[in-house]
């Protein structure tokens, strides 16, 4: 059984009517200064500030400056005329019955509040021993993964980072994350031994992250931050299609696990199944592995490897597969493809994936396969989608004023 809430819109504070506000989410402390500077403040009180800004947000999950009670009363009416701490609306809430929480969240652009709004999904999966929050990073994606749901939706734009930090603070507020916070009535959340349902974070919900670098790098060094949201860089990992010249600039300035949307082993197969290797070929691809920073036998590459009938599970697929990867410390988890309306697809027999398993298993590889969660909400790996669509460039300017 899944239930779906509809939640009140009216309250959320990046509404059409207030454009001139800034936006404080996703900045990154210099940036934040700077902020504080512009509408100022002299500099040791935008620091001070700034620090104050940051663990009101990110630790205690704050939205309004009014709560904010080491600050003066003078100066949060300062800040709020200037700035706001928005969150995305959320549209609706699926639980699926196997725990997984599915979010559709709106969001502005942040640049022109005139444009219609823009919706993505973000999904949590409780487990005994982690709680793993899967976060977007575009509305749609350029890439035409064949087997992906995601990428039958158009690039619509990329998120800011403000709103991929968004999608975090807003689940870690409807999970109780935050200190004054409240769980959910169901409860159960929290996995042993951990204080937080959110205790994993990745880089694996619509779109490509790695062609959204920037605003992905700036979210992520803030939810690593220490005094906010403080996952550590191994508890959050980045899946990337293969986006090569981004990989190395990736594990040294964002620091996190890699993961890589492998699902073929010959260029011929990967070019249909992943056309950005028409771009960047398995060659390439592998090489940029072997040379990502910090890579170590306790921090190893998972190669994500999709289970699809009679296109790449053969025995002798997972032979090459082992064959491709030896010498790179990895993980190979592989998935069963999950189903969406109008794919062609179908996913591989548990046997064949027993099989192939067994194979990678043997040559001495980790290859746990993933098993679905939230099908019954549409929340599973490649299943996500928003019907958000991209305006033509004629209404976009029209609406925009340009
Ligand atoms: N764009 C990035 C991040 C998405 S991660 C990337 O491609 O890596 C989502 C993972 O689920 C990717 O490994 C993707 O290839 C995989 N996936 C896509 N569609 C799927 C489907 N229908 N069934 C199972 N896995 C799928
Ligand atoms: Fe985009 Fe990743 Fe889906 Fe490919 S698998 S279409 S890169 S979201």
């Amino acid at each position: 059984m899944s239930i779906a809430l509809d939640l009140d819109h009216a309250s959320h504070p990046a509404r059409a009517s207030a454009p001139a506000r800034r936006s404080l989410v996703g900045l990154s402390k210099p940036k934040l200064r700077e902020a504080l500077a512009g509408i100022g403040l002299d500099e040791r009180e935008a620091k001070m500030r700034a620090s104050q800004l940051w663990n009101w947000v990110y630790f205690h999950g704050v939205t309004d400056f009014e709560r904010m009670t080491n600050i003066q009363k003078g100066v949060r009416q300062t800040l709020a005329d200037h700035f706001l701490l928005d969150r995305p609306e959320i549209v609706s809430e699926q639980v699926s019955i196997d725990g997984t929480r599915k979010w559709l969240f709106r969001f502005r652009d942040p640049q022109n509040p005139r444009l219609p709004p823009v919706e993505i999904e973000t999904v949590y999966i409780p487990e005994e021993d982690r709680g793993t929050l899967c976060v977007s990073s575009q509305v749609g994606c350029t890439l035409t993964c064949s087997f992906c749901h995601t990428g039958t939706q158009t690039l619509v734009r990329n998120l800011t980072a403000g709103e991929i930090l968004g999608q975090i603070l807003m689940a870690r507020e409807r999970l109780g994350d935050f200190p004054a916070g409240q769980r959910p009535a169901d409860g159960g959340l929290v996995p042993s031994g951990e204080t937080r349902a959110i205790t994993n974070i990745v880089m694996m919900g619509m779109g490509e992250p790695l062609y959204n670098y920037d605003s992905v790098k700036d979210a992520l060094l803030i939810a690593q931050a220490e005094d906010g949201i403080s996952l550590s860089k191994r508890r959050i990992t980045l899946s990337t299609s293969g986006v090569v010249p981004q990989i190395e600039p990736a594990g040294r300035e964002i620091g996190v696990m890699l993961a890589i949307s492998l699902h073929a082993v010959r260029d011929d197969l990967r070019d249909m199944l992943v056309p950005i290797n028409r771009k960047y070929p398995l060659k390439a691809l592998i090489q940029a592995c072997r040379d990502y920073p910090g890579l170590s036998n306790a921090r190893r590459i998972t190669f994500e490897y999709v289970m699809l009938r009679d296109i790449n599970d053969s025995d002798a697929d997972a032979r090459e597969l082992v064959r491709l990867l030896s010498g790179i410390p990895a993980k190979i988890n592989l998935i069963p493809f999950n189903p969406w309306p109008g794919t062609n697809y179908d996913c591989s027999s548990s046997a064949r994936i027993e099989k192939f398993a067994d194979i990678v298993n043997r040559a001495g590889y980790a290859s746990p396969v993933r098993t679905p969660r939230g099908r019954d909400i549409f929340a599973a790996c490649g299943q996500l989608k928003s019907e958000t669509e991209r305006l033509r460039k004629k209404d976009r300017e029209a609406l925009a004023g340009v």
